[in-house]
């Protein structure tokens, strides 16, 4: 994979124009149309996933070649975009460059990265001399007034990025501006982001989330709508949003501190993100409903493929999820069977995690000073989970509850081990009842995993089944399915299809039911088998 990043990089270095750009479409294919469509190019976009894959290929090397070729483009880019004056006030109808800024400034320290960062975000939705950026540049198109087909809320650039308090428009658009905002309020501590942040934060998870962590749920714009619309069907739920709402978790989880930022977090890669991939790796969904008639596959690409490398991204990077430390100690955000060298008060710490999460409720984790030390050792209790217990070198361990997190303060010597349970019994959640698509129905969730019921294990007519109200689930293990799973058994019923003739109506409760089994398996492991239909929220008798 090096050598052939490598050979990328040289061609990307041959290709760089002698001020600094580099986009070889407007470069060879449309050169005199450089910077003169930022509303729908994706030129500063294409600009900022260069700038995340050269940060992470110079983290992941330590090769500068890259980074050194993205810095000359950024310089080209600082020098054509800003206030003052000769400077276009420009900015991206696809938000990205910011975080990647953000990213890049990380790296370089140099003030400049995080100053058009800054630039970005705070242009976005301005109206230097009363017009818009985005109107200007379509006149000097010659497009005259013509009314663009998604009005600027699409874009996020309605009003300043200050004003806004609902997320509107293109999801992954929103997901990545909300990002950038957040990597700006941590290097900036600029309390103006904070409140907007929270706003957005509070409308996107509590009115125009699914339960499996996506987001925007209209095709048409592939954007949100309005709150509580939240249809199963057609939702839309792009892969590449879902990857997104995760990112911005993250962010506002080391912004503030607080564990049910990872919830969101952890709800987004283990449900919407995950069903973006196969099972084998080789096929993706764009689309991410919650309900299928059988028509709905993952393909092999796509001619616009942001959602399949932002997956496996996503995955190759998890491990950075895991662990954060701060100055009172470690933080353990995510379960996974992990090892981790972190700096603690000077020293260097082993951190051991052994578990089978998430089919285990057991997590065993073993901290290795180098000399005995004293900090906290904080574990995320996720919000779904009532009942957890921590024993600390066999024992019982006294804890105290903080943001979300149980916290272990004590002086910590090699070796010590601690043993998290999280009691993770089936549980059926329900909807709000403003969302009208859910009303009578319950989604089904053990740990942080969302379950449907598939066709190929159930017949099809899902919507027909019925689970009773006490129904109790068995929860079984099956190391040889969809890659090994556990499984939700349970009784339900349905009617009985040979009891009903041809007609399309007849008078309710004339037709019997009968009892039927059901088996639920992880959402994320979706149509990996037999084509047929998918039900994630199930009616309940
Ligand atoms: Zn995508």
């Amino acid at each position: 994979l090096e050598e052939l990043v490598d050979a990328v990089v040289e061609k990307m270095e041959r290709a760089q124009g002698a001020d600094g750009y580099l986009n070889t479409y407007f470069q060879w294919v449309e050169p005199g149309k450089r910077w003169t469509n930022l509303r729908d190019n994706h030129e500063l976009y294409c600009a900022g996933h260069l700038i995340e894959a050269a940060v992470a290929y110079f983290q992941a090397t330590g090769k500068r070649k890259m980074l050194e070729v993205l810095c000359r483009y950024v310089d080209h880019i600082a020098a054509t975009f800003g206030t003052e004056p000769g400077k276009k006030r420009g900015y991206c109808g696809h938000e990205e460059i910011e975080l990647a800024l953000v990213k890049l400034y990380h790296v370089t320290r140099d003030p400049k990265h995080l100053a058009l960062a800054k630039y970005f975000i705070f242009e976005r939705g301005q109206r230097p001399g009363g017009k818009h950026y985005f109107a200007q540049e379509a006149e000097a198109r010659g497009e005259g007034s013509k009314k663009n087909w998604t009005g600027l809320e699409y874009y996020q650039a309605d009003m300043p990025v200050r004003e806004q308090t609902t997320a509107e428009g293109h999801a992954v658009r929103a997901m990545y501006l909300y990002c950038g905002m957040t990597d700006l309020a941590l290097e900036t501590q600029d309390p103006t982001l904070t409140e907007p942040l929270q706003a957005l934060w509070q409308n996107v998870t509590g009115r125009r989330m699914y339960i499996t962590g996506g987001v925007g749920s209209a095709h048409h714009g592939e954007r949100f709508t309005t709150d509580y619309d939240l249809p199963n069907e057609t939702a839309y739920c792009e892969t590449c949003a879902a990857i997104g709402l995760a990112f911005w978790a993250q962010g506002m989880g080391r912004l503030t501190g607080e564990g049910h930022y990872i919830d969101v977090l952890e709800r987004a890669i283990y449900n919407g993100a995950l069903a973006g991939i196969s099972l084998d790796g080789k096929k993706f969904f764009y689309v991410n409903p919650l309900e299928s008639r059988g028509n709905h596959h993952r393909r092999d690409w796509f001619d616009c493929a942001c959602c399949p490398p932002n997956i496996a991204r996503l995955l190759a990077s998890l491990s950075g999820y895991v662990y954060s430390t701060s100055a009172e100690g470690l933080y353990v955000h995510l379960y996974a069977s992990t090892r981790a060298s972190v700096e603690l008060g000077g020293q260097t710490v082993q951190v051991e995690q052994a578990t089978q999460y998430p089919w285990h409720e057991q997590i065993r984790l073993t901290i290795s000073p180098e000399r005995p030390a004293v900090f906290a050792v904080r574990l995320r209790k996720p919000g779904w989970c009532r009942t957890a217990t921590v024993k600390v070198n066999g024992k019982p361990a006294e804890t105290t509850t903080d943001k979300g997190y149980l916290v272990l303060q004590r002086t910590w010597k090699q070796g010590d081990a601690i043993e998290l349970k999280l009691a993770m019994p089936v549980e059926r959640l329900e909807a709000s009842p403003a969302v009208g698509s859910d009303c009578g129905r319950v989604a089904l969730q053990r740990g942080p995993l969302v379950y449907c019921v598939e066709e190929v294990d159930n017949g099809g007519q899902l919507n027909d089944l019925a689970l009773e109200p006490a129904e109790q689930f068995k929860v079984r293990h099956e190391p040889g399915l969809l890659g090994g799973v556990t499984v939700l058994a349970a009784e339900a019923t349905r009617r009985d299809d040979a009891a009903w003739g041809t007609e399309l109506y007849r008078t309710a409760n004339d037709t019997p039911r009968k009892k039927v089994g059901i088996i639920a398996v992880p959402y994320y492991a979706w149509d990996n088998r037999a084509a047929g239909e998918m039900l994630v929220w199930l009616r309940q008798g």
